[in-house]
């Protein structure tokens, strides 16, 4: 029976000791998961605000060091303080756009306009900095302005259809204003359209198709009407143009008061240009919508639910810490008692070892061993008893720290995939759902690297709207829009998959070829060209023909991709110069330096 139980007591031992070890390993093992979980978290919250970016560096390395829970002490109320930060420069940033928006409305209360519409402004200019100080009211705030914008457009253009040139006198842009004023104003950039155009005095011939001759030919153009930009006013009347400088100047401290991403940068910086290059009453809501998408990129959902995002993952990581702590007591505790145990264990084995030696007959030798052995039985199933209790209580605390791991994961993934959601909306145009300019700028570094790197063919075209102003002149911005919307849908049915287009601004387009040689690029353009000319257009019942001009030109030698596009617009440039509606080739030997 003795030697049974020691048996029993030593299979015991070595039993508890092996699982001892087990179990050390594996908390280890859990500890170690949380932790990696923890780095994943971090790093997938990145790439939103600089700030933030570099205390979860820091988290991460922290967590990397084997004990990092003191140090995570003083990296959360750090994180907690770059939260309020970024809130206080929201909340000013708001303030700036409040004041903007206000005074947008106000300027357009100096435009001539009907009482309701005047009031209607002058309610949004009262409301503007009140307003704009709740987040989810700026997006209202600025359909509203747009929408009273667009009637403001609607209205001068209603005035010019009762009164034809009465406007067009009176909206002169501020080019012509600089050109009469005495005073010397800045010298305003030359906008694409200067540059472009070539046929500004006399009205350029409109088709060489007699066939095609559109509607808009058998409307002689006035003098100047085609060409609101250089239209002059006999005298200094009040209109549009009196406050042209104001408004340009409040849409310039509105751009500047954004804190644009910057995904966002390529976008704000081609509308400072368009807005400093002059703008036409028409232009204005174009302006203002795209305003409206920056303001909303900049400060809507991406900042809004960022903020949001960082308050629950600053809370949950203090959840997570005190958690981790928990779990690294109950680990410590764990050790302790079985270095307990082991003392113990040593003690009765000692006092076991007294007794046999003491021992004076078997019998009593007996007595002694069973009793001893029994004491060590039983200290080992009390030990085990409590550190099996232990270890569940410490077990359920991990299972809930592993799942708030895992829903932590999730939330950081679906943040990601919201934010680049936001991205996709922020790089298409709202007019025509092609990718926009800022979408060009990414996607011609992508493209022109990759031709760098692996050589092959590339070809690039720009394609231009002929007469284009003459269009918005004789029908109205809205059918401007309308065929812009309609020629975009043309040239993106007509290419491949591989191939890219966007809207590089106004009525131009950029398209990628790859893969492509010249030829055959110069045939696919050449065909979208007849495409768009054979497009059965129709306004007001009658028949209209719309055209465009191409200039195409390959990536060859060292070229970079301002080199090709610089080709490209001379070879655009050549095919208005030689008659329009047609496509011309931008060879490098006739290149201009
Ligand atoms: P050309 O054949 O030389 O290209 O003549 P064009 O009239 O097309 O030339 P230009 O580039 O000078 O004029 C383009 C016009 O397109 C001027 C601008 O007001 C107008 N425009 C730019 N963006 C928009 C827009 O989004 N909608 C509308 N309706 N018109 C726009
Ligand atoms: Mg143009
Ligand atoms: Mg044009």
């Amino acid at each position: 029976m003795a030697s049974n139980d020691t048996q029993h007591w030593k299979e015991k031992y070595l039993a508890l000791a092996e699982e001892q070890e087990q179990r050390d390993k594996s908390w280890q093992a859990r500890l170690d998961l949380l932790r990696r979980g923890l780095v994943r978290t971090s790093m997938a919250a990145e790439g939103s605000d600089p700030v933030v970016d570099q205390v979860m560096g820091e988290l991460r390395s922290q967590l990397r060091q084997p004990d990092s829970d003191q140090s995570m002490d003083a990296l959360i109320p750090r994180l907690e303080k770059i939260v309020l930060q970024s809130e206080d420069q929201r909340e000013e940033r708001l303030k700036q756009l409040g004041k903007g928006l206000r005074q947008l409305s106000e300027q357009l209360q100096e435009l001539p306009l009907p009482k309701p519409m005047v009031k209607s402004l002058k309610q949004l200019a009262k409301q503007a900095e009140q307003r704009a100080r709740h987040l989810k009211e700026l997006p209202l705030l600025v359909d509203e302005l747009s929408r009273l914008q667009n009637q403001v457009v609607n209205q001068i253009q209603s005035a010019e259809e009762e009164r034809p040139g009465f406007w067009k006198r009176l909206l002169k842009n501020k080019q012509s204003a600089d050109d009469s004023a005495d005073t010397d104003p800045p010298v305003a950039a030359p906008t694409d359209a200067a540059t472009l155009d070539t046929t500004n005095n006399t009205p350029p011939p409109v088709t060489s198709q007699p066939a095609a001759t559109p509607v808009i030919a058998q409307q002689p153009v006035k003098a100047g009407q085609g060409h609101p930009n250089y239209a002059i006013a006999e005298a200094p009347e009040p209109g549009y143009s009196a406050i042209a400088e104001h408004i340009e100047g409040t849409l310039n401290s509105l751009l500047a008061a954004l804190e644009v991403p910057d995904s966002h940068h390529t976008q704000r910086d081609a509308l400072k240009q368009r807005v400093d290059g002059g703008l036409n009453w028409y232009e204005l809501a174009a302006v203002l919508d795209e305003l409206k998408a920056l303001i909303l990129a900049t400060l809507n959902q991406g900042e809004h639910e960022f903020q949001r995002y960082l308050g629950a993952l600053n809370e949950r990581l203090a959840s997570f810490q005190d958690n981790l702590k928990d779990a690294h007591t109950g680990y410590q505790e764990s050790l302790a008692s079985a270095h307990e145990l082991d003392g113990e264990l040593r003690t009765q084995v000692d006092g076991l070892q007294t007794s046999v030696k003491q021992a004076t007959d078997l019998d009593s030798l007996k007595r002694t061993v069973e009793s001893r052995l029994d004491g060590l039985l039983s200290t080992m199933d009390t030990y085990q008893h409590a550190r099996d209790q232990r270890e569940k209580q410490v077990a359920q605390k991990l299972q809930t720290l592993v799942e708030k791991v895992g829903n932590m994961e999730d939330e950081a993934k679906n943040f990601r995939a919201h934010l680049e959601e936001q991205k996709q909306k922020a790089l298409k145009d709202a007019l025509t759902g092609l990718p926009n300019r800022a979408a060009w700028d990414e996607r011609i570094a992508l493209e022109s690297a990759r031709w760098q790197r692996y050589g092959g063919d590339l070809l690039l075209a720009v394609i231009d709207v002929d007469f284009f102003k003459r269009i918005n002149d004789s029908y109205g911005h809205l059918a401007g829009d309308k065929v812009l919307r309609i020629i975009a849908q043309e040239i993106a049915k007509r290419l491949r998959k591989t191939d890219f287009v966007a809207r590089y601004g106004g009525e131009e387009f950029v398209v990628l070829l790859p893969a492509t040689e010249l030829e055959a690029g110069f045939q696919v353009l050449d065909t979208l060209r007849s495409g768009i000319e054979a497009c059965p257009f129709h306004f007001k019942g009658e028949p209209l023909t719309i055209t465009v001009s191409v200039g195409i030109s390959a990536f060859s030698g060292k070229d970079s991709a301002s080199q090709v596009f610089e080709r490209a617009d001379q070879a655009l440039y050549a095919a208005k110069n030689g008659g329009r509606n047609q496509v011309q080739r931008g060879l490098v030997e006739q290149q201009k330096a």
